[in-house]
């Protein structure tokens, strides 16, 4: 499956100067909602990942994503599996499960996200799905920035990658663009202004 064919028919790989929301400029953007806008796109891509998480022998029985990115990658996975799926949100800037989800103790979770960059936030849902007795199993991205090392894949995870190593992270394809700091940014030195992706239409 040629994920990046999907996601730039899908208007979701963006080209211009933006700013990530860790704060670094780059020439090139992720939209997922733009693909997950198609519930079919997002069926047959979850299905693909699905499939890798199957052949890896990893069982899970609940699917956790972290609000609001990972909702719809998190469900359509959760479909693809047969299993539960759940999210956790943030409240006051702390991440918290709520809604009246609950975990067993013991219970296989992965953690599932739209995109992973460096897995700050599936990281933060396995903190949680961890005090409340859950076993995380591993994490899961539709696509990966190329912060963190892919299962399947021998390139290694890079020093700001969070997610832990002994655990697998299923992804369906390496997105890997440059990014600068602000300062050293090229296009901020040649007079254009970044915008922020989300904000933008
Ligand atoms: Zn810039």
């Amino acid at each position: 499956m040629d994920i990046e064919k999907i996601y730039k028919e899908s208007n979701a790989l963006l080209s211009g100067h933006f700013i990530l929301s860790s704060g670094h400029h780059s020439r090139n953007y992720l939209q997922s909602a733009k693909v997950l806008e198609d519930p079919k796109k997002a069926q047959m891509l979850a299905e693909e990942l699905a499939k890798i998480i199957k052949e890896s022998g990893i069982k899970a029985e609940t699917i956790c994503a972290p609000a609001l990115g990972g909702i719809i990658a998190g469900y359509e996975l959760a479909r693809a599996l047969g299993i539960r799926s759940i999210f956790v949100e943030r409240k006051e800037g702390v991440m918290q499960l709520r809604r009246g989800f609950e975990v067993a103790k013991g219970e296989k979770v992965l953690v599932c996200e739209d995109i992973i960059t460096t897995g700050g936030s599936a990281l933060e849902a396995a903190d949680i799905m961890e005090e409340l007795g859950a076993e995380v199993v591993g994490f899961a991205g539709l696509a990966n920035r190329g912060f963190c090392k892919r299962y399947g894949t021998s390139k290694e995870a890079k020093p700001t990658c969070k997610l832990p190593k002994d655990k697998p992270f299923f992804s369906l394809a390496d997105f890997e663009f440059e990014i600068y700091k602000p300062e050293d940014c090229p296009m901020c030195k040649e007079g254009s202004k970044a915008v922020k992706p989300g904000s933008r239409t």
